[in-house]
């Protein structure tokens, strides 16, 4: 998709700091981070938001949770616990429209959200 900031970043054509990539997700450092530890890990597959999805987005979006998993155990989250986030639509906070989860963690998280 072009003109997607989240695309050119899973291209390559922009940089960011990633920490995880496979031929179906990128992961990426979020560069006006919330909390200690905040990644955010999206498909390659440009979809606009949650409300585009489909059937044959579940295996990827599946992936992208087991994904999230295996981050928060690598960044040392997993035990104290961590928050994965999906904002959509401008009511939700939703900025960029390549759908993406954020990966938060590294301090208490306070609930219910803003
Ligand atoms: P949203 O508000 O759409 O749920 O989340 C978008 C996130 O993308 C925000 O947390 C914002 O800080 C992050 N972000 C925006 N532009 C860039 C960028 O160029 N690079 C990185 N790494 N993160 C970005
Ligand atoms: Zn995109």
């Amino acid at each position: 998709m072009e003109n997607c900031l989240f695309c050119k970043i899973a291209e390559k054509k922009l940089s960011a700091e990633i920490v995880y990539e496979d031929e179906d997700i990128v992961a990426f450092k979020d560069i006006n981070p919330q909390a200690p530890i905040h990644i955010l890990i999206i498909p390659r597959k440009h979809i606009s938001s949650l409300n585009e999805i489909n059937e044959e987005d579940i295996p990827i979006l599946g992936k992208t949770q087991l994904v999230a998993k295996e981050l928060a155990k690598k960044f040392g989250i997993d035990t104290q616990g961590y928050r994965l986030v999906l904002n959509t639509n401008f009511g939700a906070g939703q900025s960029i429209y390549h759908i993406h989860y954020h990966l938060l963690g590294g301090r208490f998280l306070k609930w219910p959200p803003g």
